[in-house]
């Protein structure tokens, strides 16, 4: 029969739409800007027309950012009223054309399809996101939130269920400093990319909370490092820093072990000089 293979593309406008949709549909998948593939899936719905997934607001205690917001949408709202990692990284992610039609859950679910996070997971792991998620019932809506070391296996085992993103949730915290670099190819994604992300407070003289994030084909956040840190006198000295160092290293290989990935010399050393530069930054008086 001739066009049994074109995908067929549902539409929504708002959230309870969607969830309708979801319940009603085997097998769709939501799609943001779709410029992750060049394939749309069998049966897919963009999020792009629905509106509640696309609200932004910003609270005393926290943000929430809809998974369909456009980066350019999320550059457009400035580095001072966002999370500084967020806005940092958002801007080196392609060039404006495509941020203009890329979307920050399609940023995030991209890895689901192949493993390998993408530019937006190692700010979002640092900054401890929650994301919500939204299914229909017989009775009532259901809604369920997954911390992001949790998403992956939430993602894989779970979504299947017809759970919807609705938004993702991030504390609305200072930091004295806040370091994001991108790695591998600049403005677009390849084999080598990873993210790196660092944050640090201060309080009387000493480290009173740092938060260390890398993403890539592995994903590195340790709360025994980063417990290991805390507390440290500040100006750092020079052991302290070096120490810090080779036990980061450390952490990687079992990281890397223990997610069965071959260790990847390259990503290490990065890793272990981001991790350098980071803390250098605090060893000054
Ligand atoms: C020239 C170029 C440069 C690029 N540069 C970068 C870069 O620097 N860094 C980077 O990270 N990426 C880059 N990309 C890859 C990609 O464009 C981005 O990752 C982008 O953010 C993907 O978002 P999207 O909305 O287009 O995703 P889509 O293509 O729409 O979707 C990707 C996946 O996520 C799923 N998905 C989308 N939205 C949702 C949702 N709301 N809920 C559940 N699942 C969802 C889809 O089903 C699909 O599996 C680049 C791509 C190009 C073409």
């Amino acid at each position: 029969m001739a066009g049994t293979s074109e995908p067929e593309v549902f539409g929504a406008r708002t959230i309870q739409e969607l969830v309708a949709l979801m319940e009603k549909k085997d097998g769709l998948r939501i799609i943001g800007g779709g410029t992750a593939t060049d394939e749309l899936p069998k049966r897919c719905v963009p999020s792009r027309n629905v509106k509640e997934l696309k609200s932004f607001e910003k609270w005393d205690r926290h943000f929430t950012f809809g998974p369909a917001m456009t980066l350019a949408e999320i550059e457009d709202i400035g580095r001072k009223n966002l999370p500084a990692l967020l806005s940092d990284a958002v801007k080196t992610i392609g060039n404006r054309a495509l941020r203009n039609a890329a979307t920050l859950g399609g940023n995030i679910f991209s890895m689901m399809d192949d493993g390998h996070a993408r530019t937006l997971f190692a700010p979002l792991l640092a900054l401890d996101a929650r994301f919500e998620f939204i299914r229909g019932s017989d009775i009532r809506n259901e809604t369920r939130t997954v911390p992001i070391l949790k998403l992956k296996e939430f993602a894989a085992e779970e979504m299947k269920w017809k759970w919807i993103l609705s938004k993702i949730k991030i504390p609305n915290e200072d930091w004295e400093l806040a370091i994001f670099r991108k790695l591998g190819p600049q403005r677009e994604f390849g084999e080598s990319s990873a993210s790196f992300a660092f944050l640090a407070d201060i309080q009387d003289r000493t480290l009173s909370t740092v938060r260390i994030a890398f993403a890539g084909k592995i994903i590195l956040r340790s709360a025994e490092f980063e417990n290991s840190l805390t507390g440290l006198p500040l100006p750092l000295d020079g052991n302290a820093v070096r120490s810090a160092v080779e036990r980061g290293g450390k952490m990687f290989d079992e990281e890397s072990r223990a997610s069965g990935i071959e260790n990847d010399e390259i990503a290490r050393t990065q890793f272990t000089n981001l991790l350098r530069y980071s803390l250098e930054q605090l060893a000054q008086p």
